[in-house]
C-alpha cells in the first residue's frame, strides 16, 4: 500500500506559506482551470464516451457545462464571499463589534465516484480553490479514461503541493484515508461514506458526505400527466439511471395509472427512439458487476416497458416495472440504473408513511397542482432537496445548496455552498478599549469606567 504522508506534508507546508489565501491566487487558479477545461474539452468528451458511452450532448450538459457555470459563478462572487461579514452584537456587548471571517480549512481530500466522473471531481475542487485550500483528488477507478484525463489536466495546471490527482481504487483510497487532512469531501455510496467518516473521526476531521439512496417521485392524481411523464423519463434515464438524484421509483396515484403509463412510454420513445438498445447516444452501465446486479431486478414484478439487455455491451433498455412492493429486491437498495418501479397509491398518507419508514432520501419529486399537498409533503417528509413538478433540476441552481440528510449525506455544496463547504467560519468579537463595563466582574460596583 502506497504511503501518502510525504504528499500530504508537502501540501500542508505549501498551505502554510499563505499563498493559497491570496484572493488573486485563487482567482488565477480558477481562471486556469476554466481555460484548461475549455482547451481539453475534446479529450474529456472522448474519455466520457469511452468510459460510459456518454453522448457529446450529455457530456457537455451534465459535466463540462455544469462546472464551467460553477467557475463563472465563483469568479463573479469570490470577492464578496471572502470578505469578513459584520454581524450585530447584543446590547450587553455595547462598544464591541462582531465579525465572521471565512478561512480555508487547509488540505482537502476529495474522493469521487464514477457516474459523473468529471463533474464530481471538479465541482468540489472549485469550492476548495475558491475557499483557499490545497487539494488531493481521488477520481474513480471505474472510469479510467476520464480519471487519466483529469490527472493530465491537473498535472499541467498546478504544482502537486497545491493540487494533485492520485489514481487508484479502493486500496489507494484507503491509503489516502490513513493520513490527516483538514477536511474530507466524499461523493459515493453509503457504506463507503461510513468508512470515510470513521477514518475522519480518528483526527476529528470535518467531512462533507454526498451519498445516495432511494429518491421517490410522487405523481398525484391532479398532476399535469404528460409533463410529469416527460420530466420523469428524462430524469430517470439520463446517464442510464446512474444519477444520484435520479427518481428511484414512482409512487403513482391509481386514478391516473393508465394515462400516466401511456405517456411515460411515449416520453421514452421520444427521448431514445423505437429501439433504445441501438441508440448511439444512450449511456451504458459502468461495469459487468453493476450490469448483473441490475439484470437480477428484472426477474421480479412485471415488465411493462422495455426490459431488453445486452451483457456484451453493458446496455439495459429504459425499463418500467409494475407489480412491485417494498418487499421486492429492487426496493431494498438504490437502483442506480435504468429500471423504474411503479408503486400505486390511493391515500397520500400511505405514501408519506412508506417514505418515512425508510432512510431519508437524497431527493424527492412531487408532481401536483395542489399547494396544500405540496405543503403537506414538505412538512412531513425529510429529504436532501428536490423539485415540485420537475426532476433533477434543483441541482442546476447555484443558489440552492445541494446535499443529503441522514443516510443520504452530511453537508452541502454548489454555488456559495461549495465555498462554505471548504471554509471554517472564524467568529471574532472586537472589543473597545475606550471604556470597560464592569458588570461581568465579581465584587465590582456597577457603572461605566472610562479608561
Ligand atoms: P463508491 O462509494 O463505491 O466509490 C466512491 C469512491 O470511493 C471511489 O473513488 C472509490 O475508489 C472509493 N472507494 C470505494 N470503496 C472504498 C473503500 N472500501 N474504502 C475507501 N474508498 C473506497 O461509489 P460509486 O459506486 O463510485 O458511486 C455510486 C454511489 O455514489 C451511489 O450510491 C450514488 O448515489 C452516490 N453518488 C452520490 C452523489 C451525490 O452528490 N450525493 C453523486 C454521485 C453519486
Amino acid at each position: 500500500m502506497e504511503n501518502y504522508h510525504a504528499l500530504v506534508t508537502k501540501q500542508k507546508n505549501f498551505f502554510y506559506t499563505g499563498k493559497t489565501k491570496d484572493v488573486n491566487y485563487r482567482i488565477n487558479a480558477l481562471k486556469e482551470l476554466r481555460a484548461g477545461i475549455m482547451k481539453n474539452e475534446g479529450m474529456f468528451i472522448d474519455a466520457l464516451k469511452a468510459d460510459l458511452n456518454k453522448s457529446e450532448f450529455e457530456a457537455y450538459s451534465t459535466e463540462i457545462g455544469v462546472v464551467l457555470e460553477e467557475i463563472r459563478f465563483a469568479l463573479k462572487h469570490i470577492k464578496s464571499w471572502i470578505r469578513p461579514q459584520r454581524v450585530t452584537t447584543p446590547l450587553k456587548l455595547f462598544g464591541s463589534s462582531g465579525y465572521i471571517y471565512p478561512e480555508p480549512y487547509g488540505v482537502a481530500l476529495i474522493i469521487a465516484p464514477w457516474n459523473y466522473p468529471f463533474q464530481l471531481v471538479i465541482a468540489p475542487l472549485i469550492g476548495a480553490i475558491a475557499a483557499g485550500n490545497c487539494a488531493i483528488l481521488k477520481p474513480s477507478e471505474l472510469t479510467p479514461r476520464t480519471s487519466e484525463a483529469l490527472g493530465k489536466l491537473i498535472n499541467e495546471l498546478y504544482p502537486e503541493e497545491y493540487i494533485v490527482v492520485v489514481q487508484g481504487g479502493v486500496e489507494a483510497s484507503q491509503a489516502l484515508l490513513k493520513e490527516e487532512y483538514d477536511t474530507i469531501f466524499f461523493t459515493g455510496g453509503i457504506s463507503v461514506g461510513k468508512i470515510v467518516m470513521e477514518a475522519a473521526a480518528k483526527h476529528l476531521t470535518p467531512v462533507t458526505l454526498e451519498l445516495g439512496g432511494k429518491s421517490p417521485c410522487i405523481v398525484h392524481e391532479d398532476a399535469n400527466i404528460k409533463l410529469a411523464a416527460k420530466r420523469i423519463a428524462w430524469g430517470k434515464f439520463l446517464n442510464a439511471g446512474q444519477t444520484c438524484v435520479a427518481p428511484d421509483y414512482v409512487y403513482l396515484h391509481s386514478n391516473i395509472r393508465d394515462e400516466f403509463l401511456k405517456e411515460l412510454k411515449e416520453a421514452i420513445r421520444e427521448l431514445y427512439g423505437e429501439n433504445p438498445m441501438n441508440n448511439q447516444n444512450y449511456t451504458h452501465i459502468v461495469s459487468e458487476k453493476h450490469f448483473n446486479r441490475l439484470a437480477a431486478f428484472l426477474d421480479e414484478g412485471e415488465i411493462l416497458i422495455g426490459g431488453a439487455s445486452d451483457r456484451e455491451h453493458l446496455v439495459i433498455e429504459p425499463t418500467v416495472m409494475t407489480k412491485i412492493t417494498w418487499k421486492n429486491a429492487i426496493m431494498k437498495e438504490e437502483i442506480f440504473g435504468p429500471i423504474l418501479p411503479i408503486l400505486e397509491y390511493v391515500n397520500i398518507y400511505d405514501v408519506i408513511n412508506g417514505i418515512q419508514n425508510h432512510p431519508n432520501p437524497l431527493a424527492l419529486y412531487l408532481f401536483t397542482e395542489s399547494p396544500t399537498l405540496e405543503k403537506e409533503i414538505l412538512k412531513n417528509v425529510s429529504f436532501g432537496g428536490g423539485c415540485i413538478n420537475d426532476t433533477v433540476y434543483h441541482l442546476v441552481s447555484p443558489y440552492l445548496p445541494f446535499g443529503g440528510i441522514g443516510n443520504s449525506g452530511i453537508g452541502s455544496y454548489h454555488g456559495k455552498g461549495s465555498f462554505d463547504a471548504f471554509s471554517h467560519k472564524k467568529s471574532i468579537l472586537k472589543q473597545t478599549t475606550r471604556f470597560d463595563i464592569p458588570l461581568r466582574y465579581p465584587n465590582v460596583k456597577n457603572g461605566l469606567k472610562m479608561i
